[in-house]
């Protein structure tokens, strides 16, 4: 997490509030005894422009900076759109957590670390190349990817996205892409509305999107299930050099934006199936990017859940 990203403010009464990444702090400190030893905290570098620019228009990139300069001078939160508002705070917000991203995506090639999990806020998985929306800003995961493409430190990525909304934002990166293959479990219809099952990219990209639209309150062992069979498409069809996933917790069970009913455990069940593919395909090498969740405390706990997994540690310790 770069310390930035908690002084994003989008203003009273937000769902993507501040107290998201309190919440998650308090939780791992809760689990300390059993996280100690196996985890490390890494306050990372700002990323630049260029790096945004890999997967942003540069008329995007300006209009963010703009209205971040207009709040700063009003002293408080501007609007984007209906959902996506910027504080003075964000442009360093937005730029600190892609660097986060950018840290542990290369920190994990370069063996640093065996694999990492990004607090990121403001989140990113909607944000399309030429549109912030959907509280994102910049889109974290898909400049990591494009990140490693373009460094030469993968040919092809996977990013496995188990958000309770679709993410637009990282399929519409990589829509005409054959060498990012994006696989997105979410409910449907809901917001965007875009992930219906036909939609599965175009022309080089043709076959390497693949989307699984869910109805409300799906069972646990049916979601899981189905996790389990599409994780196997997309890895037979991708051959990964490295796996991302964006983590939702707005998929877990009492969200106010969802309707899904996953609990903590699930998610370090489908972490656990997520770092298996990668230890048969790419040496383990994950990297986990938070993205919804927007009932704090269920948020903290599905991060516990997620990073005991990425630790190594079993739930029930
Ligand atoms: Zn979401």
């Amino acid at each position: 997490m770069h310390p930035s990203a908690v002084l994003h403010d989008t203003g009273w009464g937000h769902p993507e509030h501040q107290g998201r990444l309190r919440a998650i702090a308090s939780a791992l400190k809760e689990d300390l005894v059993a996280l100690h030893g196996r985890v490390e905290q890494v306050a990372p570098e700002v990323a630049s422009v260029e790096d945004v620019a890999l997967v942003h228009d540069a008329a995007l990139i300006e209009s963010v900076r703009e209205v971040v300069d207009q709040a700063r001078e009003f002293g408080q939160p501007v609007a984007i759109d209906a959902d996506t508002r910027v504080s003075g705070a964000s442009w360093e917000a937005a730029l600190g957590t892609v660097g986060a991203g950018l840290e542990a995506v290369h920190g994990v090639v370069a063996g640093r670390y065996r694999n990492a999990f990004v607090a990121a806020r403001p989140p990113g998985h909607h944000a399309t190349p030429g549109r912030a929306m959907g509280f994102c800003l910049f889109n974290n995961i898909a400049i990591a990817a494009a990140s490693l493409r373009a460094r030469g430190e993968a040919e092809r990525v996977l990013i496995v996205d188990w958000d309770v909304h679709h993410g637009n934002g990282t399929q519409d990166a990589f829509y005409e892409d054959a060498d990012v293959f994006f696989l997105s479990l979410h409910q449907y219809p809901h917001y965007p509305g875009t992930g219906a099952a036909n939609e599965t990219g175009r022309r080089k990209g043709e076959g390497f999107t693949l989307n699984v639209p869910l109805s409300p309150r799906t069972p646990r062992p049916d979601y899981l299930r189905v996790f389990r069979m599409a994780l196997e498409t997309a890895v037979a069809r991708c051959e990964p050099d490295f796996i991302l996933v964006s983590s939702g917790f707005d998929v877990l069970a009492g969200d106010p934006l969802g309707g899904q009913l996953l609990e903590p455990g699930d998610l370090h069940e489908t972490t656990l199936m997520v770092m298996e593919a990668a230890e048969d395909c790419c040496g383990g090498r994950v990297v986990v990017f938070l993205e919804g969740g927007y009932d704090p405390q269920r948020t903290g706990a599905g991060c516990v859940a997620v990073i005991r997994a990425l630790a190594g540690v079993a739930m029930d310790v």
